[in-house]
């Protein structure tokens, strides 16, 4: 049997319910007058039009935040901030509200920092793929803008269509691509942030080797707006591949599964951009609620893998003599490929619509689990028989190249019995086997209180100082990230 974690911390009865407000002061009639004449036009109190920026994209946190600011210019972002910091009132930066773990909507009243107006390139210098851009630009817009100058993003994800760059920089998101590009903590080379208390802080270098001193931006990348408001970026892209293909398999277990990807790291090697998986349920969910079709037979075990190379012929030689091997070991039982951009996209959609596919089961628990790679799917049958018909269904999809299971268990609707056999069970399951409990969405206001299963108390009891040094007043996502004990 598992123990208890020695140091869970917070209400042993809900970790990741919210803890009661703080003492923030309220928006006053001068404070509106202030934003107004700040941002003429762009101070939104009308209830109607916050409403959607209150609630996070999976409907399961809602704040009741009164005023949403949107400011241009990271000029404006400082005087914001600096006016809430004299006026010790919280402030909730927002990207593109996609964040899956509800860091990205207020708490309780917190005024809304929107970046969505903050949306311009600023440079981008084609021989060296650096871009350096605004933070709310939405991540798809700037795919678009990249390809048609020969490059691409070093990221992609599901929600690409809404998030914004700052969004991602600040939950250091992972996506569909890192098993390639590796991780924002790479292929950012700058941030402009602006500090709690109004300074800029300007480090939007556009060098790929810069050893002078602490390389402070990486203390902003994955910090979920508690430290800083990221106002730009710049980052690295990689040259558009001249070749995509993208084979969707199906495997008769999970082990057939592990080897298929042995096998395809050996084989594909360079050309390997994703090895992404998910299970039958996740298929079933794809029919039943976004009326998709399963392209290759029945299988328990779906994997899509993308190739990005440079030679159309020789990356398809290469898959072909993968897809060979794999078919006739029988570790894949069914497969097809795509090499044209409507079939590439069709088939992708399957594997990024499993996660709105699923909201439409009720109410979804979601798990971001880092494990050793072999663990993964153990997790998801394990919790099955732990829960028996507790849940409605529990299913696995996710990264598989970094390791990386997404666990979701969906019930009708919030059930707290359900929680309660969830948690902590899957964070000393994690903790067991030394993965992380957040893999890539981040804490948030629901994992908050767990942090201790992946980071000693030394660690957070750092993160805390930190926090303190740059927002001594603790007016930025005041609730998010950070445990109870520490805020
Ligand atoms: P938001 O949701 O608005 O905010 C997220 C956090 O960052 C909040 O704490 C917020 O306060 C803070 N923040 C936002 N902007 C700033 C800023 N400029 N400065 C400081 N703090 C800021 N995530 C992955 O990692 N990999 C995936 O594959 C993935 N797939 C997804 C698929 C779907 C369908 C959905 C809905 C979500 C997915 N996510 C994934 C989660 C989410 O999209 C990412 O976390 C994304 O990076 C959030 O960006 P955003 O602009 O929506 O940020």
């Amino acid at each position: 049997p598992l123990k208890p974690h020695p140091q869970r911390n917070g209400s042993e009865r809900n970790p990741g319910a919210a803890p009661p407000r703080l003492p923030f002061s309220r928006v006053t009639r001068e404070d509106l007058a202030f934003f107004r004449t700040l941002l003429p036009g762009r101070t939104i109190t009308d209830p109607d039009l916050l409403k959607s920026s209150n609630v996070d994209w999976l409907k399961t946190v809602e704040g009741n935040s009164e005023v949403l600011l949107r400011p241009k210019t990271t000029e404006e972002v400082s005087q914001i901030l600096r006016h809430c910091n004299e006026r010790n009132l919280a402030v909730c930066p927002q990207g593109g509200n996609t964040g899956l773990v509800g860091g990205s909507v207020p708490v309780f009243d917190e005024i809304i920092l929107s970046t969505s107006l903050m949306n311009q390139v600023i440079t981008f210098d084609n021989i060296s793929g650096i871009l350096t851009c605004q933070a709310g630009c939405v991540l798809e817009n700037l795919s678009n803008y990249l390809e048609e100058r020969d490059f691409i993003m070093p990221l992609d994800l599901g929600a690409k269509g809404s998030c914004h760059i700052g969004g991602n920089v600040s939950t250091n998101a992972g996506g569909l691509r890192l098993l390639r590009y590796g991780s924002l903590r790479g292929t950012v080379l700058g941030l402009e942030v602006v500090l709690a208390d109004g300074r800029i802080l300007n480090c939007l270098a556009t060098l790929r080797k810069d050893n002078t001193g602490y390389d402070l931006k990486q203390l902003f990348i994955g910090s979920e707006g508690t430290l800083g408001v990221i106002t730009a970026v710049s980052i690295l892209c990689p040259r558009k591949p001249k070749a995509v293909n993208v084979a969707f398999l199906g495997c008769s277990s999970f082990q057939q599964l592990l080897e298929t990807f042995q096998c395809c790291r050996g084989m594909l090697g360079e050309i390997l951009s994703a090895f992404e998986f998910f299970d039958a349920s996740c298929m079933s969910l794809l029919e039943k609620h976004l009326k998709l079709t399963n392209p290759i037979t029945e299988s328990p075990f779906y994997i899509v893998i993308e190739t990005a190379g440079s030679n159309a012929t020789h990356d398809e030689e290469k898959l072909h003599k993968f897809l060979e091997e794999v078919m006739t070991s029988s570790l894949v039982t069914d497969g097809t490929v795509a090499t044209e951009a409507t079939k590439i996209k069709a088939l992708w959609s399957l594997r990024e619509r499993v996660t709105e596919a699923l909201t439409h089961e009720g109410y979804t628990y979601k798990y971001d689990i880092s494990l050793p790679v072999e663990k993964i799917y153990d997790l998801v049958q394990d919790m099955r028989g732990h829960l028996g018909d507790m849940a409605k269904n529990v299913v696995g999809y996710g990264h598989v190249g970094d390791g990386n299971l997404h666990l979701n268990i969906t019930s009708p609707s919030k059930d707290p019995a359900l929680l309660a056999a969830i948690e902590p069970y899957v964070y000393e399951w994690t903790s067991e086997w030394k993965g992380s409990i957040s893999a890539e969405h981040g804490l948030g206001l629901k994992k908050r209180n767990y942090i201790y299963y992946s980071k000693p108390s030394e660690a957070v009891a750092l993160m805390g100082s930190i926090k303190a040094m740059l927002d001594p007043k603790g007016i930025l996502n005041p609730y998010k990230t950070l445990p109870d004990n520490i805020h």
